[in-house]
């Protein structure tokens, strides 16, 4: 007899477990089927090195989009810290650099620029306060998330015309222009002018974080934030299976999975997809033409354990207030511009432009006491504009060490010492320095083309003529099924780790019912 549920959630990354926890407390009787041995998906921590006993966040770091709402009605114990240093921006073939501290009123450092930062990042922040508290809600449409910011030309700048136009027009220096733009551009591959306004978009993301587009450090590791979501879900009494691999689902909610050798049919009122919408299309194959374009991601990712931190060339800056905040390295506007193009015509960029930051300067705790007690750090470094078609699955080993020797080089380019030097060994030793390509990603999470969001990301409010008749259109978690909804990175402003697929997905089920 097929087993029947409320709710089965196809994917136990952070977002899966939200849902569960949510739907669960509100008594339904949920299942998670998770594809890997544990949950979390890109919001884990890992003993990355053999032997080394670092915990680092494998793939995502930071947090600003995980609104408190979730964190007080899921009882969630997580602590996240916020950074003194907001970035560190060494300038190209100097021994100087832009720091910008957020305990320093004084902006001087930005020189042309500093009264046009101020009165830029004054806009983000109200766009925050105008949209952040939509989104555990349903989505305002357009005119109303206008109306709500009440500035129409703050609004055409920011949302209607490409932010690389704002920007270019709003700074003067390469630098400043650089640095403003990579918050457009992480895990999106756009050129500086996009007038697809995917940038914008990925910038809007990266600037109305909890109404202040803060990024701040999870305490434990980015697996303590999965861990708390974990705890909620089971104390609220879902049933979670790891190691099943969903192979099939149909439009009235029958989910098959494969657990080992065997194969297994549940069944749900509800299902909620984990996956990216190009996975749950490939799921609900029904030979129809597919709708949906595969996603591409543009990133590259490397994580390192090192003895200490580097010394920088630019010696008027101590190493622990440049790690401290995000660190961008070869982001000009005009290196970022030619980044774009070299990638676009299927070549690694040189010099990579990179932005690194140092988890274990703010939160000590994902190491062990004696490599913390030896001055041990750990550096994340994501790289820009290393777009999926640069990577197949013949070339992908030789393409990790490409790019990965290429984020090393563009790294070294700031520092005062080779970074190899720093780097520990584990227990066979191999240096304590690991990369990932957009095709591992894929291999390791199921994140289709390596894209960090499950895809394109989208505007957090709906359009003026979207139709709104049904609970999941209303919060942004429709698919062409009823009863199969997105709860993941792919559902409208669920990209990042932000709970919001989850908890949306959560909200439209107790709506309709
Ligand atoms: C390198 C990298 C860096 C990032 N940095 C940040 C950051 O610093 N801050 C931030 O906010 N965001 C960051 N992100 C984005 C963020 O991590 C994701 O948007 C978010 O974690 C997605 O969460 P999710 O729960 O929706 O999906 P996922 O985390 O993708 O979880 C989906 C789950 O579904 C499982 N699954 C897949 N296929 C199947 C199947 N067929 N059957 C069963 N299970 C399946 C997967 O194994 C996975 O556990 C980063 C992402 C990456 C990859």
């Amino acid at each position: 007899m097929t087993a029947r549920y409320d709710v089965v959630i196809v994917g136990g990354g952070h977002n899966g477990l939200t849902a569960a926890a949510y739907l669960a407390q509100a008594g339904k009787s949920v299942l998670i089927l998770e594809r890997l041995d544990t949950v979390g998906g890109a919001a884990v921590s890992a003993q990355s090195f053999d032997g080394v006993d670092a915990r680092l966040s494998r793939y995502s770091y930071l947090v600003s989009l995980l609104p408190r709402r979730i964190i007080e009605d899921l009882g969630l114990n997580i602590r996240l810290k916020r950074r003194r240093y907001s970035s560190y921006t060494p300038r190209p073939g100097t021994d100087t650099g832009l720091l910008v501290d957020n305990a320093a009123p004084d902006r001087s450092s930005l020189g042309r620029d500093a009264a046009a930062w101020d009165s830029f990042y004054g806009g983000t922040g109200r766009l925050a306060r105008a949209l952040f508290p939509t989104v555990t809600e349903p989505l305002p449409t357009r005119s109303e998330a206008r109306t709500a910011l009440a500035d129409d030309a703050l609004w055409d700048s920011l949302i209607e015309r490409p932010i690389g136009s704002a920007i270019e027009s709003t700074f003067s220096d390469d630098l400043v222009r650089g640095v403003v733009l990579t918050d457009g551009l992480i895990g999106t591959f756009a050129p500086n002018i996009d007038d697809t306004l995917a940038a914008n978009r990925c910038f809007l993301y990266h600037v109305i974080g909890n109404g202040t587009g803060d990024w701040d450090v999870p305490v434990g590791g980015m697996g303590a934030v999965s861990g708390e979501l974990l705890d909620a879900a089971r104390r609220a009494g879902a049933a979670i299976v790891t190691g099943a691999e969903v192979v099939a689902v149909t439009p009235d909610g029958e989910v098959s999975y494969r657990a080992g050798d065997d194969s297994v049919t549940v069944a749900g009122s509800w299902v909620l997809a984990n996956v990216a919408p190009y996975v749950l299309e490939k799921l609900l194959d029904a030979g129809a033409p597919p709708r949906l374009a595969r996603p591409e991601g543009a990133q590259v990712k490397v994580n390192l354990l090192l003895s200490r931190l580097p010394r920088l060339r630019d010696s008027t800056v101590d190493p622990a207030a440049a790690f401290g905040g995000t660190f961008h390295i070869n982001e000009l506007w005009s290196q970022l511009d030619a980044a774009y193009a070299t990638a676009a015509s299927g070549a690694v960029p040189t010099p990579l432009p990179c932005e690194i930051y140092c988890h274990s300067l703010t939160d000590p705790s994902i190491l062990s006491p004696e490599l913390r007690a030896s001055g041990a750090q750990t550096l994340t470094v994501f790289g820009l504009h290393t777009p999926d078609r640069l990577v197949t699955a013949a070339t992908n080993d030789a393409r990790r060490a490409e790019l990965q020797g290429a984020v090393v080089a563009s790294l070294n380019s700031v520092l005062a010492e080779p970074i190899e030097d720093l780097l520990l060994t584990d227990t066979l030793g191999r240096p304590t320095i690991e990369t990932k390509t957009t095709l591992d990603i894929e291999h390791a999470l199921g994140m289709p083309g390596g894209n960090i969001f499950h895809g394109p990301l989208s505007w957090p409010f709906a359009e003026d003529d979207a139709p709104l008749s049904s609970a999941a259109e209303r919060w942004g978690v429709a698919t062409p099924h009823p009863r199969i909804l997105l709860c993941g990175s792919g559902a409208q402003r669920g990209g990042a780790v932000s709970g919001l697929g989850g908890h949306n997905a959560a909200m439209a089920v107790l709506e309709a019912e």
